[in-house]
């Protein structure tokens, strides 16, 4: 687990020890704020983590700054059956991918998943995820282009549980003819999956293109204003080295970041732990 989140995170730690590796374990207030923003953590948050610091900074002194921007994650109660999770985000950011290797995971550990193709504004969504649902084995509900994505969460949720799935995750569109139009829907597909079963969705998580860096937080925040999101994950670690934007986007949503992807295989999701996170950024630091 740990060298799939090493890997993710080579780039942002190649990053920062180009800046420089710490010498006699500790490391200059001014060159860690160099590589702090060099890993695209906000200005405002670099400031933050680096007040009350002295002049030259010890692992030790710096670990509990960087912990200290993860919010205390609550463990999700799982046990609905079927467990019900909408997944948001605009287009390109990984959904479809990442829905596959979730369903990929549940699936190797024994359950009975199954998948709603409600991205229903683009054909070659719903043909995506359906080849992704026939590779993987596992069942899916979708409708022709330009039908109402609502009533397809619906006949998902309805289905899992008649028919005693464990997990249900449902992709939907990332853009619409505007913004409001995509706020209505998503607003819609909640409440109906309502209907199909008190208290779904039990999870509604975006997912963020890592390569954005910080400038996925303005995005992040639209959606949370649209449907209070419970979770968030980003995508395509792999490939950047603005990595430490995960700092700045946990802190300023106030989210937990449940996964992180760190490239295209069903594995490459991996759960995200704040501690590795910033061991492997310490690690980078201090060499
Ligand atoms: P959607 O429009 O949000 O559904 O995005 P897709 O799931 O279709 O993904 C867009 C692109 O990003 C695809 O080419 C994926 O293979 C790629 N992608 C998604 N997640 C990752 C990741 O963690 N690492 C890498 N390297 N590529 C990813
Ligand atoms: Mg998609």
């Amino acid at each position: 687990m740990i060298s799939f989140f090493k890997k993710g995170l080579s780039k942002t730690v190649d990053a920062i020890k180009d800046i420089g590796i710490a010498a006699d374990d500790k490391i200059a207030k001014d060159q860690l704020e160099d590589l702090l923003l060099e890993a695209d953590i906000t200005y405002d948050l670099v400031e933050e983590i680096l007040e009350g610091l002295p002049t030259n900074v010890t692992r030790e002194k710096l670990e509990p700054k960087l912990l200290n921007c993860f919010s205390i994650k609550e463990p999700t109660d799982e046990t609905a059956k079927p467990f019900v999770e909408i997944i948001i985000g605009v287009n390109g950011a990984g959904k479809t991918t990442t829905i596959s290797k979730l369903a990929s995971q549940y699936k190797q550990a024994g359950q009975k998943v199954i998948l709603g193709a409600s991205d229903t504004f683009r054909a070659a969504a719903i043909e995506q995820l359906s080849r992704w649902a026939e590779k993987i084995g596992v069942e899916i509900v979708s409708t022709a282009q330009g039908h109402d994505p609502s009533a397809v969460a619906f006949d998902t949720i309805s289905k899992a549980v008649a028919k005693d799935f464990d997990r249900v995750i449902i992709d939907t569109a990332g853009r619409l003819h505007t913004q409001a139009n995509l706020g209505n829907e998503l607003k819609k597909i909640m409440r109906v999956s309502a209907k199909a079963m008190p208290d779904a969705p039990h999870r509604k998580i975006l997912v963020l293109d890592g390569t954005q860096g910080n400038s996925a937080i303005n995005q992040a925040q639209a959606f949370h204003e649209m449907v209070e999101l419970d979770g968030i994950i980003i995508t395509k670690l792999d490939g950047t080295a603005r990595g430490g934007a995960i700092f700045s986007i946990a802190k300023e949503l106030q989210l937990p970041i449940l996964y992180i992807g760190v490239g295209e295989l069903p594995e490459d999701l991996v759960v995200f732990e704040p501690s590795e996170f910033v061991t492997a950024l310490l690690d980078g630091i201090y060499g």
